[in-house]
């Protein structure tokens, strides 16, 4: 499930922006890697997530993952543009902005994406504070160690961001299904 803003990211700007250098050491990493719908399943397999999931559940084995806590905020100021959602990751912190949505579904999808970034170490690629700076520029730059974005520079990434928020949404919607239900439906 996509909301319409999520396919229209910032990756226009950031393929016009980025630099030659920066393109060519993304390349090579997804040269190495598999396919994005192989790394979301890998990734997912890999949480041996518990057989009830639901969102807050999630983000707690996400901090296990990562080390520090993770905070969720709304960011009106992310609504009307292309962006859905935005992780911070600082020393402190990981911080998920996300677009106001009347949809939980949507809401939920937003996270899930940014958490999709968390699990797969989409930091790691490597954009700096100064050129997370330069795109937002209200942001405290020194504050913000790495940014990575709603959209992003490489197909793949995205894809296997989204895929990976694919397969927890799913996880965490068969867990709201009651056992009940199921001794009706195979019973
Ligand atoms: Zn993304």
């Amino acid at each position: 499930m996509n909301a319409v803003c999520a396919r229209l990211d910032l990756k226009a700007i950031l393929m016009a922006e980025l630099s030659a250098a920066r393109r060519g050491a993304v390349e090579e990493q997804s040269v190495h890697g598999s396919t994005p719908a192989v790394v979301a399943a890998d990734a997912f397999k890999s949480l041996r997530l518990p057989n009830h999931l639901t969102l807050d559940g999630l983000v707690e084995i996400v901090e296990v993952l990562r080390g520090r806590p993770i905070e969720i905020d709304v960011a009106p100021v992310l609504n009307g543009g292309s962006v859905c959602g935005l992780w911070l990751s600082t020393e402190a912190s990981e911080i998920i902005l996300h677009a106001v949505s009347p949809s939980a579904l949507h809401r939920q999808q937003f996270i899930l994406h940014e958490l999709g970034h968390m699990i797969l170490r989409h930091d790691e690629l490597g954009v700096s504070a100064e050129y997370a700076e330069s795109l937002f520029p209200n942001l405290n730059g020194e504050l913000v160690r790495k940014v990575l974005n709603r959209s992003s520079f490489v197909d793949e990434v995205e894809a296997a961001a989204e895929t990976l928020a694919d397969l927890l949404a799913a996880a965490i919607r068969d867990s709201a299904i009651e056992p009940r239900s199921f001794e009706r439906i195979f019973g």
